[in-house]
């Protein structure tokens, strides 16, 4: 048993933390939203963060944003200042590269080993224990985070140094909303020239346009059972935070002096989509909805 503090219980950090009770682990919590706060059963809920992470042997923490991590670790009074000398901090996280490097190396600075560690495979993955971890930080702190990590998903990629991970996911992400934009780029040019786009799509998943986005998560309501296409966008990878991922691809190729016109017009369609159309509660397969606004009465 490995006793652990976690902090933002959120749509995924709840599923996670109860996982980490469900194995047996010791769960010290805190949220800022105090129903949240209460809601892990078995775990022990805390006053704030730094709370959280005293006299534990791992901390890790699931928060929105980057400003929300610097300010968690960074602050005074926070997790940094409370943490014990052996504790393993990991920021599962998903948030700009540049803090996730600020942060571990004041972490570093005090002798602390910390991982970036931002998951792939949604709040479905959270709750079923099957999330993908992508890791950036040292090898040695990967192998003592490996029996926790291994609680909340299967797979676990190690990206290189710290800041590696973040950046793994958000080209990663960046693809995705390329691919998805393409994919209802082509069924709704396809539908309005009169093709089904049931057999547009069989047609184009078994051809070379076939990929992730139109084989597994087909945006095109109707032609995929069980997919957010198919419940009115309901559920599934929001708006909001896809256009937040390609908002950090955006910051990371100006700090790096790299061209990505495709990601930046992905990123100004969701910009479109989200504000115009209202849809950032949507998964981001809406975004169909760019191409055939009707399809939203249907
Ligand atoms: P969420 O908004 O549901 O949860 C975040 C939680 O953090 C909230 O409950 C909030 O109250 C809490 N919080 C914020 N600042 C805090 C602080 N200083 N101390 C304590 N609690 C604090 O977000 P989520 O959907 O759980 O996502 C969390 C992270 O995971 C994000 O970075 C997101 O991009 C990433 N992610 C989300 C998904 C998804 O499908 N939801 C998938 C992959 C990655």
């Amino acid at each position: 048993m490995t006793s652990i503090g976690f902090v933002g219980l959120g749509n995924m950090g709840g599923h996670m933390a109860r996982n980490l009770v469900a194995a047996g682990h010791r769960l010290k919590v805190f949220d800022l939203v105090a129903e949240l706060n209460e809601s892990i059963t078995g775990a022990d809920a805390q006053e704030s963060g730094a709370a959280a992470a005293r006299d534990v042997d791992v901390f890790v923490s699931m928060l929105p944003a980057g400003k929300h991590v610097a300010s968690l670790y960074l602050a005074d009074d926070g997790v940094l200042a409370a943490c014990g000398a052996d504790t393993l901090l990991i920021d599962c996280s998903t948030i700009d590269p540049a803090t996730a490097r600020q942060v571990s190396q004041a972490a570093a600075d005090k002798g602390l080993a910390m991982l970036d560690a931002p998951v792939s495979g949604g709040t479905a993955g959270a709750e079923a224990g099957t999330l993908t971890f992508i890791v950036g930080g040292g090898a040695p702190a990967l192998e003592r985070a490996r029996p926790v990590l291994q609680v909340m998903g299967g797979t676990i990629f190690h990206a290189g140094e710290n800041g590696a991970g973040q950046i793994a996911k958000i080209c990663n992400n960046m693809l995705l909303a390329i691919q998805m934009t393409g994919t209802a780029e082509a069924l709704a040019l396809g539908v309005k020239n009169g093709l089904d786009p049931v057999v547009l799509s069989d047609i184009m998943q078994q051809s070379s346009g076939g990929n992730w986005a139109l084989n597994v998560y087909n945006p095109y309501p109707g032609v995929m059972e069980g997919v957010p296409a198919s419940r009115g966008y309901e559920g599934g990878f929001l708006v909001d935070l896809m256009t937040k991922d390609l908002g950090l691809a955006m910051t990371t190729a100006e700090d790096s002096l790299s061209s990505v016109p495709m990601g930046a017009l992905a990123k100004n369609l969701y910009r479109v989509h989200q504000q115009f159309h209202d849809a950032g509660g949507l998964d981001f397969s809406s975004i169909q909805l760019l191409y055939d606004p009707q399809l939203r009465d249907r």
